[in-house]
């Protein structure tokens, strides 16, 4: 049984994989391309991007050039302590005696006493003629990532919830012109922000548009729409086509395992990344986090917390319970039960435990002498 298996191989999995093996636990790596990844079993989502500007220590990297390099990076620490399985897709997970059994899309199975989900999202594509052809010439699908690249263009944000008003708040700082084209009449985003976004004068708000069809030659130049009330067909020139209409979180086989917001996002804990399963942990775009990059994808913390939970001889296992402030404490009261398990009597080793917790501090542990 390993000590951990982590599924995915983008900037989170992989970067938990780093660590897993400088902490030397059993580990197991699963990952698959994405079906935008050109083969790529590393690198996730990003590996279409032409220039990541901002993974940091990297001036520009390409999103293949990032790939290779994780996957370096991954394999040179794995050396016997992280098995390194690519293009294997894990398709579901139970949960076994002291831990998890992980099957696998070709039916192999493997067991596990923990896990951490790395394995990402998928953007929701628009679908309309000319779509396929433009894809990242002029359709890209991350405004914090491509959205410099399009300084000084008339650009257009499809969508009509927070996600589409953030990218076109992150657009204003680059772009002549940014225009909001959203299918229905209402906005999905907070009030105060729509408010706030569309007062910008270089913001222009179209409603009740049916994208048709997207036109240009080596990059998109225009799109046409429906305008659902006329029923008539328009034209708007456009340098860019930024598609902000939902993220597909590639949490499927979870389903029934963890709690899944509605989002279908794992639902973790901020401080320690736990989902609501003890011994499952998830990072990166697969979560409710609020942020979703490569930077915060690779700088999350599960490992620590999988490698707490995992020490020998930890009497105190979490319970899957969110942990307070008051985790160092539990941490000597942990040491000071190891420390006394020898006492002679049960009264001697409470009244030792006991005194190891300062006044005033909430913990678990119930005393019966
Ligand atoms: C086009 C595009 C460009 C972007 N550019 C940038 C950028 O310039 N800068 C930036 O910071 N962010 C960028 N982002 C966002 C960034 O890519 C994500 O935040 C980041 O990749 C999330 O990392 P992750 O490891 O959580 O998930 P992902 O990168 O999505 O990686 C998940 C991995 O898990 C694998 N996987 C999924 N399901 C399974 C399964 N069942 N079994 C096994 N493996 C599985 C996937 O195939 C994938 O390899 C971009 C996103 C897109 C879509």
């Amino acid at each position: 049984m390993y000590d951990l298996a982590i599924i995915g191989g983008g900037p989170a999995g992989s970067a938990a994989a780093v660590d897993a093996s400088r902490k030397r636990l059993k580990t197991l790596f699963l990952t698959v391309a994405t079906a935008e990844g050109g083969g790529q079993d590393f690198g996730g989502q990003s590996v279409v991007s032409a220039d990541i500007q901002h993974w940091i220590g990297t001036v520009s990297v390409s999103g293949t050039d990032l790939a290779h390099a994780l996957e370096r990076h991954v394999r040179a620490y794995a050396s016997d302590v992280v098995d390194v399985h690519t293009a294997e897709k894990v398709t579901g997970i139970t949960k076994i005696d002291g831990g998890f059994s992980i099957l696998t899309e070709a039916s192999a199975s493997y067991h596990t006493k923990t896990l951490l989900v790395a394995t990402g999202s998928t953007r929701r594509k628009i679908t309309v003629p000319g779509a396929d052809i433009f894809e990242h010439k002029g359709i890209p699908y991350c405004a914090s990532c491509d959205g410099p690249l399009f300084a000084g263009r008339d650009v257009v944000v499809l969508g009509g919830g927070n996600a589409a008003f953030e990218t076109a708040a992150q657009l204003l700082a680059y772009a002549k012109s940014v225009t909001l084209l959203h299918r229905s009449e209402g906005y999905r985003a907070d009030p105060v922000t729509v408010e706030k976004i569309l007062a910008n004068p270089k913001m222009t708000a179209i409603t009740n548009a049916e994208l048709l069809e997207i036109h240009g030659d080596k990059f998109v130049t225009d799109l046409s729409y429906k305008d659902k009330i006329t029923g008539e067909t328009r034209e708007l020139k456009t340098g860019g086509i930024f598609v902000e209409i939902g993220l597909i979180p590639s949490t499927s086989f979870l389903e029934g395992v963890v709690k899944l917001n509605e989002y279908k996002q794992v639902v973790v804990d901020p401080k320690t990344q736990q989902t609501s399963v003890h011994g499952i942990w998830a990072a990166g775009d697969a979560t409710d986090g609020l942020y979703h990059q490569n930077n915060i994808a690779a700088g999350d913390i599960a490992v620590n917390e999988i490698f707490q939970s995992l020490e020998p001889g930890g009497l105190f296992q979490h319970n899957g319970s969110t942990r307070d402030p008051a985790t160092t404490v539990w941490r000597q009261v942990e040491q000071a039960v190891q420390t006394t398990l020898e006492a002679t009597t049960l009264e001697t080793l409470a009244a030792q435990v006991r005194d190891q917790i300062p006044s005033g501090v909430n913990h678990p542990f119930t005393f019966h002498i």
